[in-house]
């Protein structure tokens, strides 16, 4: 059952009463788990075939006897299966767990290493943007936690700084710690955000209208999950941003 409730006033404004309304939602709840369940079962459907292409195209581009063309063709192939790809991974997440936290699974993994592949991956597209990407960060960082999943939140951030921000701008990476925490903050010199936006920035599905009139491909579930993964680690998540100036990610979680 829903409930609402409100209080019911005389002309001159005496309290007299409340109204109580009880709605009967068992439908409405029933469609919304249907809608769940549907896009898990969809998402796990659409990943398989596209492993093998992930696979078979893996093989053709290392192929020595492809001609360089055709490998440039592949890499295009290769990067647009490999976006499909995070955008199953991102539904899936999404609806298979239905507002419940991120489970995750700790083993000692070296946080230095996992911000170095995620800034070398992607290099290459800061590079055809042209944007300055900058990586400051200690040689090695050993910390419990879900290496996959925090793997995850740093090219998230990585990626969302490069498609956000003009070419001939600059996308910084640190990575820092103390004696308890530790901080990775991606900072960008891109289109920015506007305050309200900001507090909203990390709900299923929320795109700023700025985003979506550049037509920067998204869907607006990135952030949402990055930070269930950073909570379910004991760590937060926040954002300082200036319309047209740049904005700074910054994570922070306990070693
Ligand atoms: P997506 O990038 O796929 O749309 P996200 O959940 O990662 O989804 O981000 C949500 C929205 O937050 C984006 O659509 C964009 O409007 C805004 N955003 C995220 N990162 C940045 C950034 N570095 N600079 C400006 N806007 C950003």
């Amino acid at each position: 059952l829903s409930v609402s409730a409100r209080t019911v006033r005389t002309e001159d404004g005496e309290f007299a009463g409340a109204a109580l309304a009880y709605t009967d939602v068992t439908d409405f709840m029933r469609a919304l788990q249907v809608k769940d369940e549907f896009v898990a079962l969809v998402s796990h459907e659409l990943r398989t075939p596209l492993t093998s292409i992930v696979g078979y195209v893996q093989l053709l581009e290392e192929d020595d006897t492809m001609p360089p063309h055709a490998v440039e063709q592949l890499r295009v192939v290769h990067r647009n299966a490999e976006r499909l790809r995070r955008l199953i991974g991102d539904l899936l997440d999404t609806a298979q767990r239905d507002g419940s936290p991120m489970p995750i699974t700790r083993t000692q993994a070296d946080l230095a290493g996992i911000v170095v592949d995620s800034v070398e991956a992607a290099r290459p597209v800061a590079d055809s943007a042209g944007i300055d990407l900058v990586l400051s960060s200690p040689e090695r960082l050993p910390v419990r936690m879900d290496a996959q999943r925090i793997a995850q939140v740093v090219d998230n951030l990585v990626s969302n700084a490069i498609k956000y921000t003009e070419p001939g701008g600059r996308v910084t990476v640190q990575l820092g710690t103390d004696l308890d925490w530790v901080e990775i903050q991606v900072a960008d010199t891109g289109i920015g955000i506007a305050p309200d936006d900001c507090e909203r920035l990390f709900t299923r599905f929320f795109r700023t209208e700025d985003a979506a009139r550049r037509a920067v491909a998204g869907a607006g579930l990135g952030l949402s999950i990055t930070k269930d993964i950073v909570e379910s680690h004991g760590g937060r998540i926040d954002v300082d941003s200036a319309v047209g100036q740049g904005s700074v990610f910054r994570v922070r979680m306990p070693r």
